[in-house]
């Protein structure tokens, strides 16, 4: 079913009863040609763009709990292209343009909505750090407009400009980055790839993963053996579990990052706004909710759930910069698990055993990264060669050293990106 405002109108006449359900719910079949392990946002964006792109149908994506239900329902739902490094910056530059064509390649509203970002900064150092980002952004082809703090005030005139701790120095602006809905991108291509003929099999964790001779073969479920001539993992926070599974020790390490949310407000903040002093950053969402979130609690963990230190600190941070927001009350808190690899960036890479795929690593970032994740991941799997956006997210960057990135010029440490 095609949605368009007509459709709106013909069902809104006809009391709503011609809605058919969005993807099918389809048994498992005992073999595909690729079974994807995940159905949070990157498993979902691949099967699309194998089906998509490259033709590839006789697919399956096996997820342990419901569509949508992992990290990709869970984020703050930033979406940007201001990265610094080659490698990540025509990445998330690719992955933005495609934000920008998603509604009408999926005929879904995700509820895109760019509506800019900024980043503060409270010093001369950090406004030559900025500064230099800027010019990587413009260099790389995306938008950036470095603001002094009355350009600050424009946007933003309800912060503490003159906090004693952080003082605002002034923020670089990315008009193209903004929001998405998280959970509708995950829906939007779920059904896009169902109608391509994908399976997407919810209730279906899977416990082994069969190799023989260094070839895959298949993989075990809780809905029994499947077999498969591709495997393609994409399991985020767990994929250390399942990649060991298959005998492989991942550079990755499971964090909590928690996310807040106060009671609906009447429109006041405009932006999305990240206060990386303090830990800090804010946007509103549609339903007037003030969504918000800082740093990782700092322990590995797979709980979805946070500590109440990281929620202090939050609250602090928002309070430094942000206090007309005092008597706003938080409704709700959540957490997620981050798959942190020791340079911040991710795996999109072979793993050395005929068949099998690894993509993971996203940190704390991977929400914008979707649609160029599995774009990527797609074309990895049908060519088994790296897409050229995708080229430097290689496994073995952790054990040669050759080729790591490291995001934030702060050394090859998971803890401090
Ligand atoms: C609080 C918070 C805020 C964030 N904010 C942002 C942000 O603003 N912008 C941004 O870009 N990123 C953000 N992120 C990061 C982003 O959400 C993640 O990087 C991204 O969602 C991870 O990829 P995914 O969507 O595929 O993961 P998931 O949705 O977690 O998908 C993985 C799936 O694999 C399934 N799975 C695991 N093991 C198995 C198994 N054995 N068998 C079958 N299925 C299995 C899981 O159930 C899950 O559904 C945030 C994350 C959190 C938690």
């Amino acid at each position: 079913m095609r949605y368009s405002a007509w459709q709106v109108l013909k069902q809104g006449l006809g009391g709503q009863s011609g809605w058919k359900p969005v993807w099918r719910d389809p048994q498992p079949k005992p073999e595909y040609d690729i079974v994807i392990i995940g159905g949070g946002g990157h498993g979902l964006s691949t099967a699309f763009y194998l089906a998509k792109e490259h033709g590839l149908t006789n697919i399956a994506v096996l997820e342990k709990g419901y569509l949508g239900g992992g990290n990709v329902g869970r984020n703050t739902t930033i979406v940007r292209a201001n990265y610094f490094l080659p490698g990540n910056s025509e990445f998330y530059s690719h992955s933005l343009k495609l934000w920008e064509g998603l509604e009408a390649d999926l005929n879904y509203n995700v509820m895109h909505s760019q509506r800019g970002l900024i980043n503060l900064f409270h010093s001369d150092g950090q406004r030559d750090a900025f500064a230099r980002r800027g010019n990587a952004m413009i260099n790389q082809g995306d938008d950036a407009i470095l603001l002094d703090r009355d350009g600050v005030r424009d946007h933003l005139p309800y912060l503490d400009f003159d906090n004693p701790r952080f003082p605002v120095y002034g923020g670089l602006y990315h008009p193209r980055g903004g929001t998405a809905r998280h959970d509708a991108v995950a829906w939007g291509y779920a059904r896009g790839a169902d109608s391509r003929g994908v399976d997407l099999i919810q209730q279906c964790e899977v416990t082994g993963i069969d190799i023989e001779g260094g070839k895959v073969r298949g993989v075990q479920t809780t809905r029994g053996p499947i077999r498969a001539k591709k495997v393609a993992m994409v399991t985020a926070g767990r994929s250390g579990q399942v990649a060991a599974m298959a005998g492989l020790r991942l550079p990755v390490e499971s964090h909590i990052l928690q996310a807040f949310v106060t009671e609906g407000l009447k429109p006041v903040i405009d932006h999305v706004v990240s206060f990386g002093m303090g830990h800090f950053y804010i946007s509103q969402s549609d339903k007037g909710g003030l969504v918000f979130g800082g740093d990782l609690d700092f322990y590995a963990s797979y709980a979805q759930r946070g500590n109440l230190h990281m929620k202090e600190h939050v609250m602090e941070a928002a309070m430094a910069l942000m206090p007309v927001f005092g008597k706003a009350r938080v409704l709700r808190s959540w957490g997620g698990i981050m798959d942190m690899t020791p340079d911040g960036s991710p795996i999109i890479d072979h793993t050395g055993i005929e068949g099998l795929y690894l993509n993971c690593g996203w940190c704390y970032g991977g929400f914008k990264a979707v649609p160029a994740s599995g774009f990527a991941y797609a074309h990895l799997i049908a060519q088994d060669r790296p897409h050229d956006t995708a080229a430097r997210y290689r496994l073995d960057r952790f054990r040669t050293g050759a080729g790591l990135m490291d995001e934030e010029g702060t050394g090859s440490q998971h803890n401090l990106h």
